[in-house]
């Protein structure tokens, strides 16, 4: 049963403060919500502040996806970085609960790659150093996030990536009992899963997130996905024996670097012998390669000059 709104949302939406929201158009649907853009209201009048509202209904069929969402509110909302998708507030209005998220204007990367194909190297040097610094902020705090990819990861007013969807994050420590724990459940999509998480009764722990990393920098690079193939169980099977290859040249003919190969090289692997968020910014592809202080808006569209 789907458990997506399938109506528009009202108009003007109420928190139990008194705080509304005006809602715009949809800005995507996921596995289980839908985002409109929305304007904040004090009382009557309009403040301005334009933030992204994730609507999912109460009654969640199954109780298995509520909990999911449950999960992501407990986790997010104890975020605070830079490069993590700001969480404002939630509550329920009428037959739904609403998501106050920082609205993130400029898409996903993988909006991005749509219209780009694959990106250049400085781009992809800024872009992962952020997307390091978020997954090291969420492993020092316990939290790994098992879902890292291209649509996930955000695009904020100045280009800055926003990592966000916290559906499948899982607090890894308790902060009591300070107990390492090691999920078991299947989860992620195929072409980002890390091999762990397909072998039988083993557990997997922060180290996955390292492995999506390396995929998404290869993605970024290459213009698809290193685990590629037209089945799941293909795709299970190449990522279970490490098997990718590289093309001579990226999707649109740039060369792609050793130094770049290198680094998604020393990430899929088997767990142990993942480097840590530090380590691989601090790798030859990060130190001796140009990285910008900021990406322009417009090449989300066009590929930029670097003056
Ligand atoms: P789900 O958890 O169901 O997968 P998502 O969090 O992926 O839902 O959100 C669904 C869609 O809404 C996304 O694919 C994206 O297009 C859009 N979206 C989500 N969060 C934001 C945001 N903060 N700013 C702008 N758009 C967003």
């Amino acid at each position: 049963m789907s458990s997506i709104h399938a109506e528009p949302p009202p108009p003007i939406v109420t928190e139990p403060t008194g705080v509304n929201y005006a809602t715009g158009p949809s800005l995507g649907k996921g596995g289980f919500a839908i985002c409109h853009r929305a304007e904040r209201y004090d009382g009557s009048k309009p403040t301005g502040h334009i933030v992204a509202l994730k609507i999912v209904k109460t009654k969640m069929e199954p109780a298995k996806l509520a909990q999911k969402f449950v999960s992501e509110l407990q986790i997010h909302s104890k975020l605070s970085h830079p490069n993590i998708v700001t969480f404002y507030r939630a509550f329920s209005f009428q037959t739904s609960t609403y998501v106050v998220l920082d609205m993130c204007p400029n898409g996903s990367l993988a909006d991005m790659l749509k219209k780009r194909k694959c990106l250049t190297l400085p781009e992809i040097r800024r872009f992962v150093i952020q997307i390091c610094g978020a997954v090291k902020y969420l492993h020092t705090r316990h939290v790994v996030h098992r879902d890292l990819k291209t649509g996930n990861l955000f695009l904020d007013a100045n280009m800055n990536v926003q990592v966000g969807d916290f559906g499948l994050a899982a607090l890894l420590v308790t902060e009591k009992e300070m107990e390492v724990k090691r999920r078991t459940t299947m989860c992620g999509t195929p072409n980002y899963l890390a091999p762990e998480i397909l072998e039988k009764g083993k557990g997997h722990n922060e180290k996955v997130d390292l492995w999506s990393i390396g995929v998404i920098t290869y993605t970024l690079a290459v213009g698809r996905a290193p685990f590629h193939a037209s089945s799941k169980e293909e795709i299970y099977k190449k990522l279970k024996q490490g098997e990718y290859k590289w093309p001579e040249l990226s999707a649109t003919h740039n060369d792609i670097s050793a130094d770049l190969r290198n680094t998604v090289a020393s990430l899929l692997v088997p767990e142990e012998d993942r480097p840590e968020p530090d380590d691989i910014i601090g790798q030859p592809f990060f130190r001796m390669g140009y990285v910008p202080h900021h990406i322009p808006v417009a090449s989300r569209e066009k590929i930029p000059q670097w003056s």
